[in-house]
């Protein structure tokens, strides 16, 4: 089960397509190793493959794209969510059914699409709050005017007793329809602080959606966009860039011996790790499972390399302890892989490099960080 396991646990990367393997800085690659890395990387997706299908076939699922979706998701963990949620169902039915995986699915993104078209719906009721407030202020100021216009015009009436009565009773409906005129105005501003209020406990809430609430760094919607930004800038500056990609060594094992809520505390660690490495040109987030995703502005791939290197030399020597048991913990690293964004056609293509220069550096051995080497890239 365990060589089984092993053998799938990279599929997100090779689904992306790319089996290329990059030159590290580390180790050279020869050409004859390459060519046994690729077959033993078709393998593996062959493996995955055949994993997914019986997983589809045992649980009688239709081939859909969202439960092809979920079956990766849970296999490879790469979807902690899913997987719990699978796990959940499977413990206490046995069985999945395509129904359940519907709902899994759903509920997985159930909060982010709330968040933002809510989002959406109230900037539409603040910008009709905003033209009723301008509507009322106007009204009330007409009436106003209106109210001004009467009492000056009646004012040389006042003496003429014939009239009295009837110029009384106007000026007091005047006064009582000027009065409502703001009363309705000062409803409307309160209204629309309310509204302001309301859209500020929004703005709260999609960010959450953006962050990550077990390490509570940027997840990967955000990055993704942050990354767009960065590239662009970095491009209007004509500053160098780099992307990283960083995964815990052996995690299921460290989960497997102490524990989930150990495991998601060695995340919550090593995410903070990584976080100290941030500044407004440096952002880190969890890309999801035990992998986290950097952006380094301004930075070349080898310097981004050294920068990443030195987290992971400080995460390895550290001894740390299990809080649950009291336990020593075996070594906790990660490997990691850079690239330099501008080498590749587009950011995506050099997340993908990075990609497969992580999968070299687990494959070399773990605890190290290795460098795509752009455009010596075999696969380009
Ligand atoms: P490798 O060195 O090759 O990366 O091995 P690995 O064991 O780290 O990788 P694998 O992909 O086989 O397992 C990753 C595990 O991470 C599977 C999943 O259960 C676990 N995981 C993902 N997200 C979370 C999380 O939020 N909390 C905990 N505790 N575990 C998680
Ligand atoms: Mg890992
Ligand atoms: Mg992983």
């Amino acid at each position: 089960m365990n060589a089984q396991t092993g053998l799938t646990t990279k599929i997100a990367r090779w689904l992306s397509g790319s089996e290329g393997a990059e030159v590290p800085v580390e180790e050279a690659t020869s050409r004859e190793a390459t060519r046994n890395g690729s077959t033993r990387e078709v393998e593996r997706r062959q493996d995955l493959y055949n994993e997914i299908g019986s997983f589809l076939f045992a649980h009688d699922l239709d081939l859909t794209v969202v439960n092809f979706g979920l079956a990766l998701d849970y296999i490879t963990g790469n979807d902690h969510e899913i997987e719990k949620a699978v796990r959940a169902i499977l413990s206490e039915r046995g069985q999945l059914t395509n129904g359940a995986a519907e709902q899994i699915v759903a509920e997985r993104h159930a909060g982010e699409m709330t968040a933002e078209s809510l989002s959406n719906m109230l900037n539409t009721v603040e910008e009709n709050l905003d033209r009723f407030s301008t509507l009322a202020s106007e009204s009330s100021e007409s009436a106003s005017d209106y109210g001004a216009a009467l009492q000056a015009k009646f004012k040389d009436m006042e003496g003429k007793e014939s009239s009295k009565d009837m110029v009384a009773t106007l000026i007091n409906l005047t006064r009582s329809m000027v009065e409502k005129s703001r009363q309705i105005e000062g409803e409307m501003r309160e209204s629309q602080k309310k509204t302001h209020a309301l859209q500020q406990s929004l703005e709260t809430a999609r960010k959450a959606a953006e962050q990550d609430h077990l390490t509570g760094l940027p997840n990967r919607r955000a990055f993704e966009a942050r990354l767009k930004e960065e590239v662009a800038q970095a491009a209007e500056n004509g500053e160098p860039m780099s992307v990283a990609f960083c995964d815990i060594d052996h995690f299921k094992k460290i989960n497997d011996s102490h524990g989930h809520d150990t495991g998601d505390r060695v995340l919550k660690f090593v995410g903070s790790l990584l976080a100290k490495i941030s500044d407004e040109k440096c952002h880190v987030a969890r890309h999801g499972g035990e992998e986290f995703v950097m952006v380094f502005r301004g930075k070349t791939a080898s310097e981004a390399c050294e920068i990443v290197d030195q987290t992971r030399a400080d995460l390895a020597s550290r001894n740390l302890v299990d809080r649950n048991s009291g336990e020593r913990m075996n070594q906790v690293s990660f490997s990691g892989g850079v690239a330099d964004v501008f080498a590749y056609e587009d950011a995506r293509e050099a997340l993908k490099a990075a990609d497969r220069a992580l999968y070299l550096a687990k494959e070399h051995g773990r605890n190290r960080v290795y460098m795509a080497s752009g455009s010596d890239d075999p696969a380009e």
